[in-house]
């Protein structure tokens, strides 16, 4: 039997591809990184990779059993706030130690017009009184909050194809960050756009499109996140949870 500590990290984030790829250099770890399998082509991270849900928090809790996992890290994306909290039940109850990595969400600055909502659906409300073409970047899976809006242009960025229900003037970009400042400017431009909506993800990879908006006086409708499940220890890079191994192991 390898005498190697296995470390489970819940990925699907630059930050978790960044930790596995930090740890699977180290001779003493197994480290696997498990993806929802919802992107079709992921990039793949050092290290094993599993791909798929487990079945819940039980689910979760009997695969660190079965696969003698000595720690667990949460690095997934702030919206991914179901399996968040899987993560926290099943590690309590297969008694692993637990770590989330949350990277900072973004901060307004000088110039920017940011209005903040609560939940997809409290955007879509307050969208039309905003603009009338709008850059939706939340992600493939939340379009149907917009579907009813049959008066607005949307543009529409995401991985992979979204599917129905979506707003009926909807032009869909497919593509993956990081994003630059110029592409960013230039997309508004092109598309003539008059409102953003984002979800407050935090990524520097991504934050490119808030400062065209700011440069262009385009409004932004942004996304809080979820509440963290409770009790969780946290930090904010792959730097501090590779440290946290350490301390953590022994
Ligand atoms: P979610 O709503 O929190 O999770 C839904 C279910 O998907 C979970 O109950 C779990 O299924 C499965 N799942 C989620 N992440 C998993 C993982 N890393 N490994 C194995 N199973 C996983 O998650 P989501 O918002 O759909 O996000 C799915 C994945 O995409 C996450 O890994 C996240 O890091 C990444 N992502 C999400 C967003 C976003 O905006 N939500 C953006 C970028 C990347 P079971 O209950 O069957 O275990």
């Amino acid at each position: 039997m390898s005498a190697k500590r296995h470390i489970l990290i819940l990925g699907g984030t630059t930050e978790a591809r960044r930790l596995a790829g930090t740890l699977a250099a180290d001779p003493a770890l197994r480290v696997t990184s498990s993806l929802a399998g919802r992107v079709a082509r992921p990039r793949l991270p050092a290290g094993e990779v599993r791909i798929g849900g487990f079945g819940g928090p039980g689910g979760l809790a009997r695969w660190l059993r079965e696969q003698h996992v000595d720690a667990l890290i949460d690095a997934t994306h702030p919206f991914a706030g179901t399996i968040s909290s899987n993560a926290a039940q099943a590690a309590a109850d297969a008694r692993v130690p637990l770590l989330a990595v949350r990277r900072p969400g973004w901060v307004a600055g000088p110039g920017d017009d940011w209005h903040p909502v609560g939940s997809l659906a409290e955007a879509a409300r307050a969208l039309p009184a905003l603009g009338e073409r709008a850059f939706l970047t939340t992600g493939r899976m939340g379009l149907a909050a917009f579907a009813h809006l049959e008066g607005m242009w949307f543009l529409v960025r995401s991985v992979d194809p979204p599917e129905p229900p979506m707003p009926p003037r909807t032009q869909v970009l497919l593509d993956r960050g990081p994003f630059t400042v110029e592409g960013e400017r230039e997309l508004l431009r092109r598309h003539r756009i008059d409102v953003l909506v984002t979800k407050d993800s935090g990524s520097s990879a991504t934050s490119a499109k808030l400062t065209a908006a700011r440069e262009a006086a385009v409004p932004v409708l942004i996304v809080h996140r979820p509440p963290p499940p409770p009790d969780v220890p946290a930090v904010e890079d792959p730097a501090e949870a590779a440290q946290w191994l350490r301390r953590t192991l022994g």
